[in-house]
């Protein structure tokens, strides 16, 4: 809680300040330290300024600044001393274990932010230190939205968030102001800016502009692996001392270095840090002049937030920033500073004949390169040599298309080929499974759940993990090694074709593993047009919770030309994607001509961890969709079709005689009475169950496909997650023996019409249907999420289904006629 939020007579203590670092400054020199007791004596008419009974002497803080001085209740904090006293009692309090955090003292809670440029391994980093698998990537803008993690050591409790990339705290593209909203908002106690030695004159800019802002940091030096390897020479402890910022070498894909940057984390935290000082970014005395009449006026102004230094919202003033000016915009003497910050822009851009952020980026760049000159010897890029080698081959004229085309061919080929030998492993052992409750179970209810509804449905899934663990596999490795940003590269020509750029085909790449992140990642694209068309042509790409579809049907009716019909229908969706952008382009959005910038990191070998991390979480996160929306999903059709229940008494004998009549002769004279009765029984059961109702209701709108109504309603179950299409077939075609697969069950003639349920055109068809109508729920929502409306979800939905009918009808015509 806040010092602000005490009421008259309560009494608190100071657990944390927050702020910039001179507001820091003079709030501990008035008595708020931490640990100090602090009583509110009262409230002045208008509620401002507070008074504060502190030791024996009463101050008074503005409403502003109290809000920015954390406490804790007093008999909270005596608790928790005590309890951190004897922390045996602790242990056995059960509250501990589910809420933790609220049982902690608050001064021993050390909020930290991760800041720096994009693919500086942040993300890596924030995994090793919380041990989560967030998604790393050798590509600008992996991470979108901040992560938060959390973790104990040495007494502290670590609340770590892993932030976007950022080249500067500017209000340019989305990235950029997310950043600084969070810095704005939320008030980590410290910053942890990570920078890499191979492009330290870059990275460093962003570290300059949190310099002025003066909030408690630590530089990361990460990837200091490279700096070893090159020829180069960093002092980085000198660099600390000379940026008033303690620096600590890391290698975050190995975690070498984590404990010592957690340590120095809590020195900075606890003020104990000797190389902890504020400087000063000098520049020109013209700009200097201009900075300082603005900050004056700022300093003075007690009514301006003290959550930023008035130097950084001095020099933001003076670049122009939007968001710095919103921040002013309710401050007492607003006026003054905009007629101040015109006046010195229009002198500076007089007396140096140059803008004023170019002048200021200019003379930042020049601190930053007098510090490394002090404190670095030789030059890192020599390192670089092999990624040249490589990259005048990939990206080359000649080259670069047929070995981007071997690497998704070679892609595929192990998704499918390699897949399906753990593939029928899991399949044995599922139908091993099948049979053991068919034979030693009672039948019943109960019985007809499991076998049907469950393994039926979510075995008939389970199958396919091998597979999606491949392609994850190849995606993880493209985006690793450095290899996906260069594919962005020699693909811009082609997708300026289509009025996009190179940056929006990593989103579509993504995609044939899940549209949901797929379309999450496309907020590295800084127009607004080329991102909504990206998102809304991304759910034509197949994602792997279609392979399941293709694998079962190919697998069934095309086992011969399996390779050749998995590529068509890529193949298709990257078509029907390619002619809606351009549609989308002409019609509706206007065309853009935003410039294409994206920077081709040094390639680097993924290390084993971080891949097999990132294919555990993808393997983790579809067991999880089977025990799930797929277990639900699979239960709630098994039980739609098995109620209500009928007897043979029931049923109507025109529907007996109806049947039998249309049963091959020949199967009818193999079958006893009994027999006969019980097929005709089931076909009845499932025919008027409550699904066979829903299913034939909807029919009509596919029948000039003949899809029939099971189809149907594994269709309409598809549009919660796609993988649920074959776990419902799974359970409405129910085969003679409960042992028998999905694919024998749907290429097996009927007992009753004697002919299979399926044909190839209606499978194939089906999967073109598959593959492009509607998005699953979860890509809807994230649909909605980022173009921050629910039409476009609207739209997709509409127009994505009506071009799905279109094209399998097509694909149904033309088939029948071979
Ligand atoms: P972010 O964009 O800042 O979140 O960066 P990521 O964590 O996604 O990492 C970018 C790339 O750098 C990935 O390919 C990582 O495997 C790699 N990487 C991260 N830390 C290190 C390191 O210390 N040494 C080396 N050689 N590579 C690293
Ligand atoms: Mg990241």
């Amino acid at each position: 809680m806040r010092l602000s939020q005490l009421k008259p007579g309560e009494k608190a203590v100071v657990t944390k300040i927050l702020g910039h670092g001179a507001f820091r400054k003079r709030v501990m020199e008035m008595g708020f330290v931490r640990g100090r007791e602090v009583t509110m004596v009262l409230n002045a008419p208008l509620q401002d300024p507070i008074k504060y009974k502190l030791m024996d002497y009463e101050v008074s803080l503005r409403r502003s600044e109290a809000e920015l001085i954390e406490v804790e209740p007093y008999e909270q904090w005596i608790l928790h001393k005590n309890r951190a006293a004897h922390p045996e009692t602790a242990s056995h309090d059960p509250a501990s274990s589910d809420n933790a955090e609220e049982f902690e003292p608050k001064d021993r809670i050390i909020n930290v932010a991760l800041i720096g440029n994009p693919n500086c391994g942040k993300t890596s980093l924030f995994n090793i230190v919380s041990g989560a698998h967030e998604h790393v990537g050798n590509y600008a803008g992996v991470t979108v939205g901040a992560k938060a993690g959390t973790v104990k050591y040495k007494g502290y409790r670590f609340n770590i968030v892993d932030l976007p990339g950022t080249y500067s705290l500017s209000a340019y593209s989305p990235e950029e102001l997310y950043v600084m909203r969070y810095l704005n908002q939320e008030m980590p106690d410290v910053i942890v800016n990570v920078v890499v030695a191979s492009n330290l004159e870059r990275n460093l800019y962003l570290t300059t502009e949190l310099i002025d802002m003066n909030r408690s940091m630590v530089i990361d030096l990460n990837m200091y692996d490279e700096l070893e390897r090159s020829k180069a020479v960093l002092d980085y402890e000198n660099l600390g001392k000379l940026l008033g910022v303690p620096v600590v070498p890391t290698k975050a894909s190995t975690g070498w270095g984590v404990d010592r940057l957690l340590d120095t984390i809590i020195d900075v935290y606890e003020m104990k840090h000797n190389d902890v000082r504020h400087i000063h970014v000098k520049m020109r005395p013209e700009l200097e002049k201009g900075i300082t009449r603005v900050k004056d006026i700022i300093k003075n102004d007690h009514s301006v937030p003290a959550r930023f230094s008035p130097r950084y919202l001095a020099i933001k003033m003076l670049e122009g920033d939007p968001e710095a000016d919103a921040l002013l915009s309710r401050s007492d003497s607003y006026k003054e500073i905009r007629d101040a910050r015109d006046a010195e822009v229009q002198r500076i851009e007089r007396d140096l004949k140059e803008d004023v952020p170019a002048a200021i980026s200019a003379d930042k760049y020049g601190f930053i390169q007098g510090a490394l000159a002090e404190t670095m010897q030789g030059n890192v890029l020599e390192e670089q040599k092999t990624t040249r080698i490589i990259d005048a081959l990939v990206t080359s004229k000649l080259f670069g298309f047929p070995i981007f085309l071997c690497v998704m061919f070679l892609m595929f080929w192990a998704t499918f080929q390699l897949g399906s030998y753990p593939m029928e492993w899991i399949e044995s052992l599922v139908s091993w499974i099948s049979g053991l409750i068919g034979k030693h179970m009672a039948d019943g209810p109960l019985k007809d759940l499991l076998l049907d509804g469950i393994i039926g449905g979510v075995g008939g899934v389970i199958v396919f993990l091998p597979n999606i663990l491949i392609l994850y596999f190849f995606i993880s490795m493209m985006e690793d090694t450095g290899y996906m940003a260069r594919v962005a590269f020699i693909m811009d020509k082609v997708m300026h074709k289509m009025g996009l750029h190179g940056k929006s085909f990593i989103p579509l790449v993504m995609g044939f593993g899940c549209n949901v992140p797929a379309i999450m990642s496309t907020r590295i694209i800084e127009s607004r047009s080329s991102r909504l068309i990206t998102i809304l042509i991304n759910p034509f790409v197949s994602c792997s919770a279609r392979i399941p579809i293709y694998v079962l049907l190919v697998g069934a009716f095309f086992p011969h030309q399996g390779a050749l019909v998995f590529f068509c229908l890529y193949l298709l969706g990257i078509i029907v994607a390619v002619l809606t952008a351009r549609l989308m382009r002409r019609f509706w959005f206007k065309a853009d001509e935003t410039p294409f910038v994206m920077e081709l990191p040094p390639y680097r070998i993924p290390t084993v961890k971080a891949i097999a991390r990132g294919m555990w979480s993808k393997a983790h996160q579809y067991l999880n969709k089977m025990g799930g929306i797929i277990l639900v999903a699979s239960i709630i059709i098994w039980a739609l079709s098995y109620f209500p229940r009928y007897e043979m008494q029931q049923v109507p004998e025109s529907y007996v005689t109806n049947t039998i009549a249309e049963m091959p002769a020949e199967l009818r004279q193999e079958k006893t009475p009994e027999q006969l009765d019980a097929l005709v029984l089931n076909a009845y059961q499932q025919e008027y169950s409550i699904l066979g109702h829903i299913g034939k209701f909807m029919e009509p709108v596919v029948e000039p496909m003949e899809y029939g109504w099971r189809t149907t309603v594994a269709l309409l179950a598809g549009a919660a997650a796609k993988e649920v299409v074959v776990s419902t077939m799974g359970v409405l075609y129910v085969g003679e023996d409960d042992a028998d697969l999905i694919s024998e069950r749907l290429t097996s003639p009927s007992p009753i019409t004697g002919q299979p349920p399926f044909t190839p055109a209606k499978a194939l068809s089906f999967m073109v249907f598959v593959l492009l109508y509607v998005p699953c729920i979860a890509t809807l929502a994230a649909i909605a999420r980022e173009t921050e409306s629910w039409k476009y979800a609207a739209f997709s939905l509409t127009y994505n289904t009506l071009l799905a009918w279109i094209l399998a009808f097509i694909t149904f015509r033309i088939a029948i006629l071979f």
